[in-house]
């Protein structure tokens, strides 16, 4: 039997997060700057290649694979990656795959994506206002997402709603975005904004709305439980009394979270992150490729790579700077 992924704080490596590609269709304000140099399509993993290297982690004992970006579902012929995946599903190895999106393109999408076993989706939304939608993702247009969000629910996958927390700009709006997700039922979910990239004039501390702050303003309206439920990343959960619905947080720059991380991040290009918050990582792409006919190599890369996951992350603003901060994009590495 191969032996599972345990790293050396004797966390066993469950979940796998794939960036297919970097490109995206929109430009969020905290994510890219409006000209981005995407890669060479050469760099990128083939969709075989993809397959290849998410069958390996599956093998090694990975049971959630989470399909993200730059936007997954831009890029050509992703359905059949989904597809060639549901045989994981159906032989009962891989317990989860699911992806997060920007919702632009399940209107065309999420019927397929059902067919291939996806059951739940992550959909990343931070208004409801359609001018501050167009400004926040400079390219995007609410009613298309809006339709998206429909299209995912019709076709019965349980949707998850993202909402990156920013200071001055959505602030106003929590009590609007928890009952519009409650009213349609769908969980919500709080991100800090976290300093992976160069974003242009932005600026990461003008941004940066507590999620402490967003939390005790909810509890002023809602009756907040506690959730013991962790996922082994940075999210906690409380549960509105009044409403029944999931709220979630992501603070990972208020939290340590990282005793119980599970996961590792691959790139569109085959390098494999141990974590989020370090530059530390791993080229698998060069073990894949240079050996077609034999996956022991890659096997022995990713063992390697796990052998040195960093303990946690350095991310911190306390000081009123930057602490920590990433030289690449979210979309680089997958969020
Ligand atoms: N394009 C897809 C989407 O937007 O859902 C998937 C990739 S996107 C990088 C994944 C998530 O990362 C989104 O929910 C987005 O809001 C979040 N994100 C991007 N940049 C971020 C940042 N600097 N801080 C916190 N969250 C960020
Ligand atoms: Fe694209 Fe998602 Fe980044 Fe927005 S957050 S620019 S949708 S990758």
């Amino acid at each position: 039997m191969t032996a599972p992924l345990i790293d050396p704080f004797q966390r066993a490596i469950s979940y796998l997060r794939v960036s297919v590609t970097d490109r995206c269709d929109f430009r969020c304000v905290y994510c890219m700057s409006e000209n981005m140099t995407f890669l060479p399509k050469k760099e990128l993993l083939t969709l075989e290649e993809l397959d290849r290297m998410c069958s390996t982690f599956v093998r090694l004992g990975v049971e959630k694979l989470r399909i993200t970006g730059g936007e997954p579902l831009v890029r050509r012929d992703i359905m059949t990656f989904f597809q060639s995946m549901t045989r994981h599903l159906e032989s009962g190895d891989l317990r989860e795959l699911t992806l997060t999106t920007n919702g632009s393109q399940l209107a065309r999408f999420a019927d397929d994506l059902y067919a291939a076993g996806v059951r739940r989706v992550n959909i990343s939304l931070d208004t409801l206002d359609e001018k501050k939608f167009a400004d926040v993702t400079r390219w995007g247009r609410l009613p298309q997402v809006l339709k998206g969000i429909d299209a995912a629910q019709k076709a019965g996958l349980l949707v998850k709603i993202n909402t990156v927390a920013l200071k001055g700009f959505n602030e106003d709006e929590l009590f609007t975005l928890v009952q519009w997700c409650a009213e349609r039922d769908m969980d919500l979910t709080f991100i800090e904004v976290m300093p992976m990239g160069d974003i242009g004039n932005e600026d990461r501390l003008d941004q940066y709305w507590k999620l402490t702050d967003l939390r005790a303003r909810l509890s002023q309206e809602y009756t907040l439980t506690d959730l013991a439920e962790r996922t082994g990343g940075p999210a906690r959960y409380v549960q509105l009394e009044e409403t029944g619905q999931k709220i979630g947080f992501i603070t990972p720059l208020t939290h340590n979270f990282c005793e119980s991380c599970n996961r590792v991040r691959l790139t569109c290009t085959g390098e494999l992150y141990m974590c989020l918050g370090q530059e530390d990582m791993a080229d698998l792409r060069a073990p894949l490729r240079n050996n077609p006919a034999d996956d022991a190599p890659l096997e022995q890369a990713i063992r390697d790579a796990i052998a040195h996951k960093p303990k946690g992350h350095d991310f911190d603003y306390s000081r009123q700077a930057v602490d920590g901060q990433m030289s690449r994009h979210m979309s680089h590495t997958g969020g």
